[in-house]
């Protein structure tokens, strides 16, 4: 058994709190992997806080998991100790169903185990998360990290850049598209980087004035105040397509009246409440509303080959373990540039 340190939900109303459990040993096809970082995913805070109901206690949550691998089972090939890796958002799948053969795990048939709040094929146990000291994670589920990026900044891409770049890659963004980015937080300035990347035309939508020159500087060509109706009307009816990041229930009618004919909006924010809907944004002008879930392990490996390629990470703010129930409060309130990842090394400070 690998001891285990980390920070975990007891109650959906507790802050986040020490816990101490055992990893298991490497079976034959695992990696072992030291935490060296854990970005904050909003999903960690609807989890934790039980808001899609599906919390069984402790949670350890955090799927934006880089580190170096210590150990590997006797069947590893694809990593060996002193490797960088990643794990992202999923740990294991059926790898029969179509959609596993056809590399979207995500939407396993049998249903993706995730990094946390999932229960293990094997044994049945609760995987817990990356806010912890350690992880082992079968090594078709483990990521290679691109080794010219900062590792930290790199954290993110493990979940904000795939739950993006899936999206823009599956709708065919690119040169000539005009592309709207709902919401800036760590998902929405992910989406910016890489639809300015992918050589789109981006408008980013916040209700945060005081994002403006950020979404200028992170690749937005226009930036839109979505509670200015001047503004909207400016881009009524213009955009291809629309990626919305938002984390709270808010009115789809006013995005979907922004696509043009037989234009597209994906929703990848997970509101806890199920949001009303006017017909009439779609039926005139024949749009659709679709929704996105993270990416397959083989796209997540091309997302940050890409990345690693143009140098592109998430713009972070560092934090200790210490600070994470704090950072929630502050992540409630889109108080967050861009991303907060967690500095693993602080872990070990709490335990000495
Ligand atoms: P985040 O960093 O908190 O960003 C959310 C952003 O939404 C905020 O920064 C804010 O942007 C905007 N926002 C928040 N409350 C709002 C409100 N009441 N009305 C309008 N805008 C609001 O969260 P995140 O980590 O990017 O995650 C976003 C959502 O995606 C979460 O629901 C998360 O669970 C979900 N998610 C889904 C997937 C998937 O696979 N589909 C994967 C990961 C995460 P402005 O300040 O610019 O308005
Ligand atoms: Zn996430
Ligand atoms: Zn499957």
């Amino acid at each position: 058994m690998i001891p285990t340190a980390s920070y975990a939900a007891h109650t959906a109303k507790a802050p986040l709190a020490p816990y101490h459990f055992d990893r298991r040993d490497p079976r034959e096809h695992d990696v072992v992997i030291e935490i060296e970082y854990c970005g904050v995913c909003h999903s960690d805070l609807h989890t934790v806080r039980d808001e899609w109901g599906k919390g069984s206690y402790p949670i350890v949550p955090g799927h934006e998991i880089v580190g170096r691998v210590i150990a590997v089972g006797p069947g590893v090939r694809k990593f060996k100790p002193g490797d960088l890796a990643g794990v992202g958002c999923m740990v294991d799948s059926c790898r029969e169903c179509v959609n596993c053969k056809d590399d979207l795990e995500q939407f396993c048939m049998k249903g993706a185990v995730f990094t946390y709040a999932s229960r293990d094929r094997h044994d049945g146990s609760a995987t817990q998360g990356g806010y912890s000291s350690h992880i082992v994670v079968d090594q078709d589920f483990v990521l290679h990290m691109p080794e010219n990026l900062d590792l930290a900044a790199a954290a993110p891409l493990l979940c904000a850049g795939i739950t993006t770049y899936s999206p823009l890659k599956h709708w065919k963004v690119g040169k000539g598209s005009k592309v709207g980015v709902v919401g800036l937080g760590g998902l929405g300035h992910m989406a910016l980087k890489l639809a300015h990347a992918f050589g789109a035309q981006v408008v980013q939508f916040t209700t945060s004035e005081s994002k403006r020159a950020d979404a200028l500087r992170l690749g937005a060509h226009d930036v839109v105040l979505s509670n200015d109706e001047e503004q909207m009307k400016q881009h009524a009816g213009s955009f291809d397509f629309i990626l919305d990041t938002v984390s709270a229930s808010h009115d789809l009618d006013v995005y979907l009246r922004m696509l043009k004919r037989d234009g597209t909006m994906a929703l990848v924010g997970v509101p806890e409440k199920p949001t009303p809907l006017a017909a009439g944004a779609l039926i005139f002008g024949r749009r659709s509303l679709a929704g996105s879930l993270i990416g397959g392990i083989a796209e997540t490996q091309e997302m940050l080959d890409f990345c690693g390629k143009h140098g592109i990470v998430s713009d972070i703010e560092k934090i200790r373990i210490q600070d994470i129930n704090e950072a929630y409060e502050r992540m409630l309130k889109s108080d967050v540039k861009y991303r907060f990842v967690i500095d693993m090394a602080s872990l070990k400070a709490a335990a000495a």
